[in-house]
């Protein structure tokens, strides 16, 4: 494959290219692997910087009609937009539920919008790199917007957070009781909360969904990350489009105020050095996993520890001791 011919492809904007591009860094062919890491290093001194959004909620919250709505606002301002999905479920159910284009049928007409489904996918740390790449890819070809949007499931909401500059969090209008359903570790990751449907007979309950959300937010504790009065609760509609305006200000408001301070350079640093090293970690435990010698020995330990034999702590020092030899 001619590598060169491909990322000058991706940088000038081509969108085949560029959905070429994720198809190879998506791939587990050692190979591709190869090919994979020479087309992120050609493209890594392209200088070009998007804003990266996250974007979570449970199903059934709205996320891509919202994607769409505020997609399409995004291209209205001249702004060119890539979509990308994250779902570690689709292993299980054995296809992409986020996959299905037509859930965002305005925007994947649109000339400026590029939109990825979420390849299938078994572990979620391999889910985590190929999303990074495509993310990378997609800043090099040129898009200024990046949203990465994943269902709600705890751990894939951390990941999505650890690349993303910014990072939203969608809920649904509801009861009282419904604010402790959502885990307070999502809710520490969020820059922005969306109350999403606010709109006709739900504007009340939305409203009072988002004063809820704005109280919890207000008994967190202060981030480093954030200026007076972030993170914050606002309500939009997906549908309307109420409240998108407001919601673009913020976050903007909140990227240039991180851009100024040096927060959003120091944290994009942060999270390239903890990817490097989870890459680190899954690169050596695959090697592990790989030598027979040591899967046999760890097999081995592994009967011992659980039949109380070997201590945990003793059995891992025999492993450590034997890659030593
Ligand atoms: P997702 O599963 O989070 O992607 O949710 P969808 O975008 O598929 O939306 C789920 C349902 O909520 C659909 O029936 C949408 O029409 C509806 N919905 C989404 N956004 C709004 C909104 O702003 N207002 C109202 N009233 N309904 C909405």
């Amino acid at each position: 494959m001619d590598i060169e011919d491909l990322a000058a492809r991706v940088k000038a904007g081509e969108r085949r290219a560029l959905a070429r591009a994720i198809t190879l860094v998506e791939s587990n062919r050692a190979d591709h692997r190869a090919d994979a890491t020479r087309l992120i290093d050609a493209l890594s001194g392209a200088g070009r910087e998007a804003l990266r959004i996250g974007l979570s909620g449970t199903p059934g919250v709205g996320k891509s009609t919202f994607i769409e709505a505020f997609g399409m606002f995004l291209i209205d301002q001249g702004f060119k937009v890539a979509v990308l999905a994250v779902d570690p479920s689709s292993a299980r159910s054995g296809g992409s539920i986020l996959g299905d284009k037509t859930r965002m049928e305005r925007l994947s007409r649109e000339q400026n919008a590029f939109i990825r489904p979420s390849p299938s996918q078994t572990q979620l740390g391999g889910v985590a790199r190929r999303t990074r790449e495509a993310v990378a890819l997609c800043e090099a070809a040129g898009f200024d917007v990046v949203l990465i949007e994943t269902v709600g499931v705890g751990q894939s909401e951390t990941m999505v957070a650890g690349m993303a500059d910014l990072f939203l969090l969608l809920i649904a209008p509801a009861g009282g009781d419904e604010l402790q359903g959502v885990k307070r570790g999502i809710m520490e990751m969020a820059d922005l909360i969306l109350v999403n449907k606010a709109d006709g007979a739900l504007l009340q309950t939305a409203m009072r969904t988002c004063a809820d959300y704005a109280g919890a937010l207000r008994l967190l504790r202060k981030r480093p990350q954030d200026p007076e009065g972030y993170p914050s609760a606002m309500t939009v509609s997906a549908i309307t489009q109420d409240g998108l305006v407001e919601a673009w200000e913020a976050m903007t408001e909140l990227a240039d105020w991180r851009r100024t301070e040096g927060i959003w350079s120091a944290t994009r640093a942060a999270q390239a050095r903890a990817w490097f090293e989870e890459d680190l970690r899954q690169a050596l435990l695959a090697r592990l996993e790989r030598d027979p010698k040591i899967r046999a020995l760890v097999d081995d330990l592994g009967d011992q520890v659980a039949a109380g034999v070997t201590s945990p702590t003793a059995a891992a020092e025999r492993v450590l001791a034997a890659l030593d030899t």
